[in-house]
């Protein structure tokens, strides 16, 4: 992105869910309130998140729930766009070594962990309850048959309650080094995901943010596919991370909250 944040120029904002909107399933507070005043402000809404621990219908649904702006053709989940890929190859057979519920996005090609046979892909997601030993060598055995590993997302670390936890990139790099394959990675910062909000849009990049508090997944790869990266304080953002990450993102702020009001007071 070579032109400049202009904040009372922005049109619409891709908003990254956890870290930015929830923690821990739960609202940030004041999330909800400041959504819905973006959107007074006359700016649109992308919900764009990595997320696989639950199946889309879900996801939306608990959105709702909670009080968010989101509908069908406004939230973007990555595991829509792995089935998408996996239906333009004519391969649809995959193993899941991930969250249940998620063949619900995925589709109908699912084979069950202990089959014998060899599938097309091997699709990770983040459910740290099936990366054990013996299940992480049936995906291994499986690439070394010649399967392609498909990794939902590659995010270093997750925040939970208890800290920050390994994410699914972890188990992801031990698959790829064990198997010298390479993943193809589909979340956030794949440029294809991007894209396909982008698109959905239909504005002049410099007039698209998008909003995440995991610099390199979010900010690096907003500013990678041509449009602005803000970077929040909250969710798994450390000072650290963003020095060690090497992106300078387009702005930084507090939160939602810090950001709808400067928008609001670009706006007057
Ligand atoms: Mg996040």
């Amino acid at each position: 992105m070579t032109h400049p944040l202009r904040l009372g120029k922005l049109e619409a904002l891709m908003l990254d869910i956890d870290g930015v909107l929830l923690t821990d399933g739960e609202p940030i507070s004041g999330a909800v309130r400041s959504t819905h005043a973006l959107l007074e402000l006359g700016i649109d809404l992308r919900f764009v998140t990595n997320t696989t621990a639950v199946p889309r219908a879900r996801l939306l649904a608990r959105l709702r729930d909670l009080g968010f702006p989101v509908s069908p053709h406004t939230l973007f989940t990555v595991a829509a766009l792995a089935r998408r890929m996996f239906e333009r190859e004519h391969r649809t057979r995959y193993r899941l070594l991930g969250p249940p519920g998620l063949e619900a996005d995925l589709g109908d090609g699912r084979i069950e962990l202990h089959d014998p046979s060899t599938p097309d892909w091997v699709v990770m997601g983040l459910h740290p309850p099936v990366f054990q030993h013996d299940s992480l060598n049936i995906g291994l055995r499986d690439l070394l048959r010649g399967a392609r590993l498909v990794a939902l997302h590659a995010n270093r670390v997750w925040r939970t309650r208890r800290g920050m936890e390994l994410g699914l990139g972890a188990y992801v790099r031990a698959l790829e080094y064990a198997s010298r394959t390479e993943a193809k990675v589909m979340g956030k910062p794949s440029r294809a995901f991007f894209q396909e909000v982008i698109d959905d849009l239909n504005l002049p990049l410099e007039s698209v943010a998008m909003v995440g508090d995991d610099t390199e997944s979010d900010v690096a790869g907003a500013l990678n596919a041509g449009i602005h990266g803000i970077q929040v304080k909250t969710g798994k953002y450390t000072d650290r991370s963003l020095a060690l990450s090497g992106t300078k993102p387009s702005l930084v702020v507090e939160d939602i909250n810090d950001l709808a009001t400067r928008l609001e007071a670009a706006r007057h």
